[in-house]
């Protein structure tokens, strides 16, 4: 929620003074709303990631005993939360559905030829046809690694690239 339209530094500006003021979801609510937004204010749109975050802690728990749930039907009917972020959360907590697809893995499967398509639902259907079941959690790290180090938006690094013999985008 908190990266939405943002970069990872000025999230994580933000995070270690927020995971240690804000505990349990019901301290989220327990707080006036301008304190929080204050607190999100560096990760910008912060009224509206305010409105968010509070009305999920408030749905975690009147519905969910203040645990977060773990089928992406679930975690979808959160507030501010759509199918990348479900994604990302049912991966970490071990309970892997789908396949994250986030712009470094859309870049990088439409290059791998992967993927013809630009809808990242449609994307990740592809994908989960192709890469193994028990790959799924690891799948997109890999690539947006890869994107962050080596397969650049800009300027690809073919050159020094392992992927180069199979990759129909090669530009070397
Ligand atoms: S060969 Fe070039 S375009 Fe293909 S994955 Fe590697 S860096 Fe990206």
């Amino acid at each position: 929620m908190l990266s939405a339209q943002t970069t990872d530094v000025n999230v994580n500006r933000v995070t270690p003074a927020l995971f240690q003021k804000y505990r349990r979801p019901e301290d989220y609510l327990a707080v006036p709303v301008e304190d929080l937004e204050n607190d999100i204010r560096p990760t910008g749109f912060f009224r509206q990631k305010t409105r968010s975050l509070r009305g999920t802690m408030k749905m975690l728990v009147e519905e969910f005993d203040g645990k977060v749930p773990r089928t992406l039907e679930e975690l979808t009917r959160l507030p501010g939360v759509a199918r990348k972020t479900a994604n990302v959360v049912a991966s970490e907590l071990g309970h892997t559905q789908g396949i994250v697809v986030d712009t470094h893995v859309r870049r990088l499967s439409q290059r791998l030829g992967l993927t013809r398509r630009e809808d990242p639902v449609k994307i990740e259907r592809d994908l989960m046809k192709i890469v193994p079941r028990e790959r799924w959690g690891v799948f997109p790290h890999l690539l947006i690694w890869h994107g962050r180090r080596v397969c650049l938006a800009r300027r690809p690094r073919c050159e020094e690239c392992v992927l180069l013999d199979l990759c129909p985008s090669s530009r070397v």
